[in-house]
This record gives structure tokens, C-alpha cells and sequence, in this order.
């Protein structure tokens, strides 16, 4: 038995627009969490390597040897203070062909892992990175929606645009990053009882700037909330928004595979069905 599959989801083709395989979550590697997902109709992953120099390298090396990978590769808002130290190793990959994006760099006040200004000065470079190499940022934001309002304005990120991922803020947050240019995105966080604000969003979200997640090994959608999340679940995640969107599965599917595909750059939509069981 697959997890996330059924016969209903193995019609239509899904993309995690952000997940984490590292080693230190799954020893045997990778390639059973994979096949689950592909199994399940999960025809893309954007693969983030975060978490210091061997997580973006095992990201980049996945997008290599896997033609439905991609990798985005940056310094995780944790590790700000290790910002300088890292950066010599981790902008080179940005240059690499199946890197598609920078991040996840952002703010996150509500664990504070790194000193704020500390975290200020990693988001700002981060951008400016991304502006350099001519990528998307994938922002994340935690308990601190005004300041990275403020310095995504401030930095221009709107050059390159980007995607607010896990989205867990308000309309008035997603209307500002709307403006910016961002894609919002949504994790297993909508299936969550306590969830109404950020379903509310997902229900009204305009339909060319909304992608889904899992944030594997986070955030398991339920039925499988608590357990180890991978990417095949990412099904039950959008099974959820499509309802509170009152779109059929398909429509849903194809919308947003075509919106990760325009925001990465990736050769992925109706061309890939050939490849997945009709
Ligand atoms: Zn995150
Ligand atoms: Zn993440």
C-alpha cells in the first residue's frame, strides 16, 4: 500500500513544491520516499537543501541523478549566524544547472535559532543572491510577517520573485506578497483543525499564484499528521484545498504544476502524462 494513494489520486500528476530528503531523516536515502511519491502521482519535487553545506550539496546531487528533481539550495534562517562561513560553498552551486531557486532564507522569530540581526543580514544577501543569479527566492517567514514584508520590499526581491512557502500568515500578509510578485504555498498545515485563517486564504488565493507542499519530513496533511511527512502525502494536502476551492482534483493538479513550473522554470505540465499510469 502507497501512502497518499488511492484510485481516485493516481489519475491526476501533483509537484511538492518544497520538501527536504536529507540523510539525517532517511539513512537508507532517498530513493523509496521517491518512489511512494511516484507512485502516488507526485511527478516533480523541488528539493530544498538547507541546513548547512552537505544538505545543499545532497540537494543538488539529487536534481543531478534524478530527471523529476529539482534543487534549491540556501542558508535556512536557523543558521544565519553561520551566514559568511557557509556562503563561499553554497553560491557556486547556485550557478548549477538544476538549481532553480535560493532558499529557504526568511525570518523566523518564533524559535530565534539565530540573532535576529543575524537573520536580517543572511535574508538581505540571500536576496541579493538571488537577484544575481537570476533565481526565485523561496521565503521562509515565521511569527515575523512584518519585518519580512519590509525587507523583501526593501531588497527588491520583486526582481526575481519567489513563493512565501508553508504559508501560515493572513490575507493582509498574502495580499502584500501578492504584490511582490510571490506564489503562495501550502502545506499539510491546511488540514489541521485549528487551521481556519490559513484555510481562508488557500480558499481565495488567486489561482495562478498558489502552489502545495509538504515540507516533507514536517507537517504530515492528516490523516498522517505526527508521522514522518513525505512527499507522497502531498495528495491529501491538495485533495483538502481543491474542496475549499470547489475545483475538481484534476483542474487543481494541472494549476498548480503549471504555477511551479512557470515560478522555477521547470519543463514540467501536460507533456510529462505519458510518463504516469492514465
Ligand atoms: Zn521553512
Ligand atoms: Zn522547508
Amino acid at each position: 500500500m502507497v501512502p497518499g494513494n488511492d484510485a481516485r489520486a493516481l489519475r491526476v500528476m501533483w509537484v511538492d513544491s518544497h520538501c527536504h530528503l536529507d540523510a539525517d531523516t532517511w539513512p537508507l536515502g532517498p530513493d523509496a520516499v521517491l518512489a511512494r511519491a511516484r507512485a502516488a502521482g507526485v511527478v516533480g519535487f523541488v528539493v530544498v537543501g538547507v541546513g548547512g553545506v552537505a544538505a545543499a550539496r545532497g540537494a543538488v546531487d539529487l536534481a543531478t541523478r534524478n530527471g523529476d528533481v529539482w534543487a534549491v539550495v540556501g542558508v535556512h534562517p536557523h543558521d544565519a549566524a553561520q551566514y559568511a562561513a557557509m556562503c563561499p560553498e553554497i553560491v557556486p552551486l547556485l550557478g548549477v544547472e538544476r538549481v532553480v531557486g535560493v532558499g529557504e532564507t526568511g525570518l523566523d522569530y518564533h524559535y530565534d535559532h539565530a540573532p535576529r540581526v543575524d537573520q536580517h543580514t543572511a535574508f538581505r544577501a540571500s536576496i541579493a543572491e538571488a537577484r544575481q543569479a537570476k533565481l526565485p527566492i523561496v521565503v521562509h517567514t515565521r511569527s515575523a510577517a512584518a519585518d519580512t514584508l519590509a525587507i523583501l520590499t526593501e531588497e527588491d526581491a520583486r526582481e526575481v520573485g519567489g513563493v512565501i512557502h508553508c504559508f501560515s500568515e493572513d490575507r493582509a500578509f498574502a495580499r502584500s506578497a501578492l504584490d511582490l510578485g510571490f506564489y503562495l504555498s501550502f502545506s499539510g498545515i491546511v488540514t489541521f483543525r485549528n487551521a481556519a485563517a490559513i484555510r481562508d486564504v488557500a480558499a481565495w488565493a488567486p489561482s495562478d499564484r498558489v502552489l502545495i507542499e509538504t515540507d516533507s519530513p514536517y507537517l504530515a496533511p492528516e490523516p498522517f499528521r505526527g508521522r514522518t511527512c513525505e512527499p507522497a502525502y502531498v495528495v491529501h494536502t491538495a485533495r483538502r484545498i481543491a474542496e475549499l476551492r470547489g475545483m475538481t482534483l484534476d483542474r487543481f493538479a494541472d494549476l498548480t504544476m503549471e504555477n511551479t513550473a512557470r515560478l522555477f522554470g521547470l519543463p514540467l505540465g501536460r507533456m510529462t502524462g505519458t510518463a504516469h499510469p492514465a
